[in-house]
């Protein structure tokens, strides 16, 4: 006979009991199953447990022999048992012997029964084993029958971990190796910090089941509200969603058979919080290891909604950077925008790791100018690291190690000393200037942006701040900064510089920078799309406002202002007239000015080359963004972890390309700066050197090494060695470069 509906609470209300009794697990266990048995009216209950991660084994029953207790044992995979530990789904079987996969254990006295219902007990989305019930008789189960078993199962587990035993149930034990992509250089030891923290629910058995609907309900309602709103203003650098996935999201989020299996789980007694654990965990266990991408995809989107509904129910914040933060933190996230990064307080921060990541990316370049450690495209890593997990990330070499063992602890205690080497060696050369073998010096400035970069322009050893990226600022504020702060804060940066030049780039929002405090239109590209002096021309307001800004921190000095994502040539005389109206203004109000203003603007969009004839007479200076000319040029989103770094700068087009502006620029005089991130990267920028650049700007962290590079090189040399490559008339690519570099000795 089905179970009526008070049956189930009223199975959890003495399960409660008996877990208030206290006692062993081994005793707890032996009355749950026959708890269990006498409320389901079954000959059998039987719970098989994980000893390792392929083995099961019977660790307590009500109807089998006792004696097979701890003996009788199977591989996942093997049997009904094994089968619903390998596909972590249950099984009901009106009768069991003629299951294909049936082999009765004769130790156990199996024989005898026919209908068996089996549920996998999960534990964060990981099989920890398996709950049995099993009859003479045959039948089928109904539905209400096999969710109070799924809810004892989650009853069980909740018990098994409050023993907190080595139980090798989970396959997250012992020193795990993982191999991502380093995307900036040092190392850390930490504990895991999820970004966005999974919610450890803590009261698992509702007191009133009615009362648990209604949150239920209120919640969800919630959740839809927010994911409504998350449509309208959703940062894309989130994931570089398209508009259909997050309406996939959507639709998840009304999805009738979610609500319908999480009031299920309301029904047989869990609170609503409980509720949304389950669903999620048997969701997780039943889709992990899916190969298939798009699955995996709609298994993300599953379980951030469950996130997000668990945290409105329990209160808990979205993100894990408004709350109290260990001081080793190594931050774990799916993917991370720029802004949601400046959220942390850096102090705190150790190192990131997330699942996607390029080098280029905006996220990278802000870990980078913060020197955090950041592996990114490790695989899975925000579900399977816990919360609080002792972690080691060496950034160099894009490894992590969860749990590390005793001998990796010491690997890493040694090239944190042999790193701490190197960087003394760099400190020396902090106060050589940069210049090579045969006396020509190079300029190396440094990209910055927030307010930790100008300590890093005193301790770098930088020429200047070759690209100030203003939006920064705009990006980590809460509101629009008022005029008078930004005025303050540009004259802090040029009080730091001193002698030493800056040039402010124009604000560059848009793409993946978004500024929280203004809404912004949905894009199909929105690095393609209305970002930087597109935008700012078009709405001139807050370029003027800006503008203002400057001129009035630069008085009396040589200021220097450049503009992003020129793509025409009349977009750079249109901002420049701005500009020129905003001087006469100014000096017509009689505002304090620069002593100097030069001009000069960035080379991010490929179309600009074929006008640089007509341009560059126009301009005091151009500064070449490679992030953006490479991600254009070869027509690769920077930010998308399948094509960001396909394409190499040490290429023959690319080579051939920026030889060309090299070219151009030397004829009209005017001095060129590289200021993309492949800048930092002592192979890159010998290259750079041999197609005629002599000015780099390059993040802070990089300067020691492409110093060192630079102190190396004989430039005489260096040119008559890419010469005679070219002569050679073979494709100039990577390998070229290395074997360039080292017939010179070059120290890279
Ligand atoms: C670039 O595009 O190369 C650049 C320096 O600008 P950003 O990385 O800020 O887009
Ligand atoms: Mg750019």
């Amino acid at each position: 006979m089905p179970l009526s509906l008070e049956g189930p609470r009223l199975l959890l209300r003495r399960l409660r009991e008996v877990m208030a009794k206290g006692g062993g697990r081994q005793a707890r266990l032996d009355e749950i199953v026959k708890l269990i048995a006498a409320s389901m009216n079954m000959a059998v209950c039987s719970v098989y447990l994980k000893r390792s991660p392929d083995i099961l084994e019977l660790y307590a029953t009500e109807g089998l022999k006792p004696e097979s207790v701890h003996k009788t044992r199977l591989h996942v995979g093997e049997g009904l048992v094994g089968d619903i530990a390998l596909h972590a789904r249950p099984l009901n079987l009106a009768d069991a012997r003629v299951h294909p996969l049936f082999a009765a254990r004769p130790e156990t006295g199996e024989e005898a029964v026919m209908s068996f219902v089996g549920v996998p007990i999960l534990r964060g989305g990981t099989v920890i084993g398996v709950l049995v019930v099993q009859n003479t008789n045959s039948r089928s189960f109904v539905i209400e029958e096999i969710e109070a078993l799924q809810t004892v199962a989650m009853v069980i587990a909740e018990m098994l971990v409050e023993f907190g035993e080595a139980f090798s149930v989970s396959e997250n034990k012992g020193p795990k190796r993982f191999k991502g992509l380093a995307l900036t250089q040092g190392s850390a030891l930490g504990h895991v910090v999820l970004h966005e923290p999974r919610v450890e629910v803590e009261r698992l058995i509702a007191e009133d089941v009615e009362e648990e609907y209604v949150r239920l309900d209120k919640a969800i309602y919630k959740l839809r509200q927010a994911v409504d709103e998350l449509l309208l203003t959703e940062d894309v650098s989130h994931a570089g969603e398209h508009l259909d996935v997050l309406e996939t999201y959507k639709m998840f989020a009304n999805d009738i058979g979610w609500q319908m299996r999480l009031r299920e789980a309301v029904r047989t007694g869990l609170t609503a919080e409980a509720a949304v654990e389950r669903v999620q965990s048997n969701m997780h266990a039943r889709l992990q290891g899916q190969r298939d991408v798009y699955l995996r995809e709609r298994l993300q989107d599953f379980e951030d909604l469950s996130n997000r509904l668990l945290r409105i129910l329990t209160g808990r914040a979205l993100t894990a950077s408004l709350e109290h933060l260990p001081k080793d933190t190594i931050l774990v996230a799916r993917s991370m925008g720029p802004a949601e990064l400046l959220d942390y307080q850096r102090k705190t921060l150790r190192g990131l790791i997330i699942e996607e990541g390029t080098q280029s990316a905006h996220v990278t370049i802000v870990a980078r100018a913060l020197d955090i450690p950041f592996i990114g495209r490790i695989e899975n890593i925000a579900s399977i690291a816990q919360e609080g997990q002792e972690i080691i990330l060496d950034a160099d070499s894009g490894e992590c190690f969860l749990d590390p063992s005793p001998a990796m602890h010491k690997v890493y205690q040694e090239q944190s000393k042999a790193r701490a080497r190197k960087q003394k060696q760099y400190a020396r050369l902090r106060n050589l200037p940069a210049v090579t073998k045969d006396g020509e010096k190079i300029d190396i400035f440094m990209n910055g942006g927030l307010l930790v970069d100008l300590q890093n322009l005193t301790e770098s050893g930088a020429d200047g701040i070759g690209l100030f990226r203003t939006e920064l600022q705009f990006m980590i504020a809460a509101k629009l900064p008022r005029q008078d702060e930004q005025i303050e804060f540009y004259k802090k940066v040029l009080k730091v510089a001193g002698k030493r030049p800056v040039i402010f780039r124009i604000l560059d929002i848009g793409g993946d920078k978004i500024l929280p405090y203004m809404r912004h239109a949905q894009e199909e590209n929105p690095a393609m799309g209305w970002r930087a002096m597109r935008m700012a021309l078009d709405r001139p307001g807050l370029l003027r406002y800006q503008i203002r800004a400057l001129l009035q921190a630069g008085e009396g000095r040589i200021i220097r202002l450049m503009f992003p994502m020129i793509a025409e040539i009349e977009e750079f005389i249109a901002a420049r007239d701005l500009l020129n109206r905003e001087i006469k203004w100014a000096e017509k109000l009689n505002r304090p000015m620069p002593r100097e203003i030069h001009v000069g603007t960035m080379l991010e969009v490929p179309s600009l080359i074929w006008q640089l004839d007509a341009l560059l007479p126009q301009l005091d200076f151009i500064s070449i963004g490679t992030n953006d000319l490479l991600q254009f040029f070869f027509a690769s989103d920077r930010g998308n972890p399948l094509v960001g770094d396909r394409y190499d700068l040490l290429s023959p087009a690319a080579l051939s390309m920026l030889g060309e502006v090299a070219e151009k620029c030397t004829t009209h005089k005017v001095p060129a700066l590289v200021c993309g991130e492949v800048a930092g990267r002592p192979l890159e920028s010998m290259m750079l050197l041999a197609l005629g650049y002599r000015r780099l700007s390059v993040p802070a962290t990089t300067i020691g090494p492409v110093k060192r590079m630079i102190r190396s090189v004989h430039m005489a040399r260096l040119r008559n060695g890419f010469a005679a490559l070219r002569r050679e008339g073979k494709p100039l690519t990577r390998a070229s470069a290395q074997m360039l570099a080292n017939s010179l000795r070059v120290k890279l």
